[in-house]
């Protein structure tokens, strides 16, 4: 029988936050991770506590929403650690505000960050998966892409627009034993959430289920889950984890 090579995963945006418990949890599960966000210092400092934990890591700096770069990036990882396993599109920013205000430069810049980099990983990503026949693909989204967020247009729609590639990417690449699903966070305590009042907190609060805000290993959990070998009959799926916010 032969064994399971080391799986390699590619996790984008773990430099902090959601990402960085993704791939902290990825690795410490036995995957070589490769770390990708802009910022070189964050990454090398993960890697190290990777490796000193007992893990593989490989930090990456690049601009997700460098389409050329980044696509050369992956393609760099398929040839030096020859294999793509796992590719985990988890980079995001927000640029919030309501419709009537919203420019152009910040509808271009989420859309670009959010979505057209999963597009570039995706398509990149495809090719070694298909011919290893293995591939799982996570793309985080946001409960916001699925029931909306008032000042959110531009993230929203490219969350939903996740969606759609995810599923496409699901039924185009499933005979090849390569799956597709999208997670969905609800709130996550992280950077991201940090700049918000305590009234939306409290409000947020109010709504969920389970009364206390999300942590990104609630999110690292899930991932773990549907990148591993036995998650192969799941695909086409949207996640929530959210607390039971959304429900959806
Ligand atoms: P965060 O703390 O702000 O971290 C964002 C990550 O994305 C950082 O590692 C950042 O790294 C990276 N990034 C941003 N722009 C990039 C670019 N152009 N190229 C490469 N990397 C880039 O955000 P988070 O809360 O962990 O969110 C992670 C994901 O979850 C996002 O997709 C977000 O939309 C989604 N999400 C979060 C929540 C929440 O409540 N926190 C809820 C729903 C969905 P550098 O700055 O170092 O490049």
């Amino acid at each position: 029988m032969s064994e399971t090579p080391t799986r390699v995963a590619l996790v984008t945006g773990a430099s902090r936050g959601i990402g960085r418990a993704i791939a902290t949890r990825l690795a410490a599960d036995g995957r070589h991770v490769v770390l990708v966000s802009r910022s070189q210092g964050p990454l090398d400092e993960l890697k190290a506590e990777i490796e000193s934990a007992g893990g593989q890591a490989t930090a990456l700096a690049v601009d997700v929403g460098d389409r050329e770069a980044f696509a050369k990036a992956i393609e760099g990882v398929a040839k030096e650690l020859g294999r793509v396993d796992i590719l985990v599109n988890n980079a995001g920013i927000t640029r919030d505000g309501l419709i009537m205000r919203m420019t152009d430069e910040q509808w271009d810049e989420v859309v670009s960050v959010n979505l057209t980099s999963a597009f570039t990983a995706c398509r990149a990503a495809a090719r070694p998966m298909m011919k290893q026949r293995f591939g799982r693909i996570v793309n985080i989204a946001s409960t916001s892409g699925v029931v909306g967020n008032a000042g959110q247009a531009n993230y929203a729609a490219a969350k939903a627009g996740l969606v759609g590639l995810t599923r496409t990417l699901a039924r185009e690449l499933g005979s090849k034993g390569v799956t597709a699903n999208v997670i969905a966070p609800g709130f996550i305590e992280t950077d991201m959430t940090a700049v918000l009042p305590d009234e939306a907190k409290e409000q947020v609060l109010k709504a969920m289920s389970v009364p206390r805000l999300g942590q990104a290993d609630d999110i690292a959990a899930a991932v773990a889950y549907a990148t591993s070998d036995e998650a192969g009959f799941l695909t086409g799926q949207v996640m929530c984890v959210d607390g039971g916010l959304t429900m959806c």
